[in-house]
């Protein structure tokens, strides 16, 4: 059965030019990067050579990435390493839980956070902002774009209220990173967060960009990897992959490839919207990735309706999260005021490098399919035409 991935949000395919990258680390060069012998230099040179690739993707001196196990510790490193206790935080109620939860964890460890709304669009108010400023606000941790609805934060008007202020400014840019170009001077921040597996590099990598002459404490505590910033023998191979990921990500958006992905995903938004009834994008209105279209379907359970697709072929996400066993609708959809039943009643497609317009076509054409048969077959819904 043909297969399709809209769920490259959750996690993208390696590519084969990163997998080839990596192989190497596994046979030959498996050295420590910590060893002085020859083994051990040619680990080093690979994971600086990784260091130098990532740092082009962002803007930065090599100097300034660390890097760690993914987004999650980036996120985790970024919101305790800056931060102490009787600091005050400003973050958004729409971050990932890598942000959100690191700010309740340092709640219990004496730190004041405000949680910003958004509005309907899934916009932070700059305005809200300004208003939260507190004499000991020391952080602003507020993401360049989001994983279920790809809106894109003003980020560099963040950047300049945070230099105005003098306050560090983190952002989790795990899903706008090989997305949209990406620049940590124009954006401003100290901090900035990406994952390896969502710019087609393996799970289990990620970095953190800290701005220079930024005073962080670590998270882990053993030897001086990371100039001390993240203890642990390196993961070279997937270090190798993330630098060699990054490398191909700006060639890609060189090449306008971002637009490619931003036509497929309008061609994917408006047919549904044109083919099927009660429907609507989540985050229309404010500028977002070019790479998701997180929408509602209204009269059908979203969860249903991924079953559904997956059954059929087709690998997409849904508006709820599942906690404890009970289906919640998302934070972030609810905190852009949508409905608990429209929330629930959302999917998100995230196209990815290896998306054709055949993958679209055949994803609209089951799409409309499967939100037929499950309207049919709800009691609160009624055909149009019997209304
Ligand atoms: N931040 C955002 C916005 C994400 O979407 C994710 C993953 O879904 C993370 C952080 C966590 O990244 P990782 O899976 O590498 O830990």
């Amino acid at each position: 059965m043909r297969r399709i991935y809209l769920d490259n949000n959750a996690t993208t395919p390696v590519l084969p030019e990163v997998f080839e990258a990596m192989r190497p680390c596994f046979g030959e060069h498996f050295g420590n990067a910590s060893s002085i012998h020859q083994n051990g230099q040619e680990a080093r040179v690979a994971v600086e050579t990784a260091r130098e690739g990532v740092a082009g993707l962002l803007g930065c001196h090599s100097s300034e990435i660390v890097f760690t196990s993914g987004g999650t510790e980036a996120d985790n490193l970024a919101v305790a390493g800056l931060t102490s206790a009787g600091d005050h935080v400003i973050t958004s109620r729409i971050e990932h839980h890598a942000v959100l939860h690191s700010c309740r964890h340092i709640e219990e460890t004496g730190c004041e956070v405000t949680y910003l709304p958004v509005d309907n669009r899934g916009l932070v108010d700059l305005d809200d902002l300004r208003r939260a400023l507190r004499p000991n606000t020391k952080l602003i941790s507020i993401m360049t774009a989001n994983n279920e609805t790809g809106v894109l934060q003003p980020v560099e008007e963040i950047g300049k209220l945070a230099a105005e202020a003098g306050v560090k400014f983190h952002t989790d840019a795990v899903q706008a990173t090989a997305k949209v170009v990406i620049n940590v001077d124009r954006i401003g921040c100290h901090a900035l967060s990406i994952s390896g597996h969502k710019m087609n590099a393996p799970q289990g990598v990620g970095a953190l960009y800290v701005r220079k002459g930024t005073r962080l404490r670590p998270l882990f505590y053993g030897g001086g990897h990371e100039r001390f910033l993240r203890a642990g023998t390196e993961n070279v191979p997937g270090i190798v992959g993330l630098g060699k990921a990054a490398q191909l990500a700006r060639e890609s958006l060189a090449r306008g490839d971002d637009k490619r992905l931003a036509a497929l995903r309008d061609r994917l938004e408006q047919g549904i919207l044109s083919r099927i009834d009660d429907t609507g994008v989540n985050g229309q209105g404010a500028p977002r990735t070019p790479n998701t279209a997180n929408i509602h379907f209204d009269h059908i359970e979203g969860e249903a309706l991924v079953i559904a697709l997956d059954l059929k072929g087709l690998a997409v996400s849904g508006g709820a999260a599942c906690s404890s066993g009970a289906t919640e609708p998302s934070h972030v959809l609810a905190a852009m005021g949508l409905r608990p039943d429209r929330a629930r009643a959302s999917i998100r497609f995230s196209l990815g490098k290896q998306t054709t317009q055949d993958d679209i076509d055949f994803a609209l054409a089951l799409v409309a399919e499967n939100v037929a048969r499950l309207r049919e077959m709800s009691p609160v819904y009624r055909v149009p035409t019997l209304r």
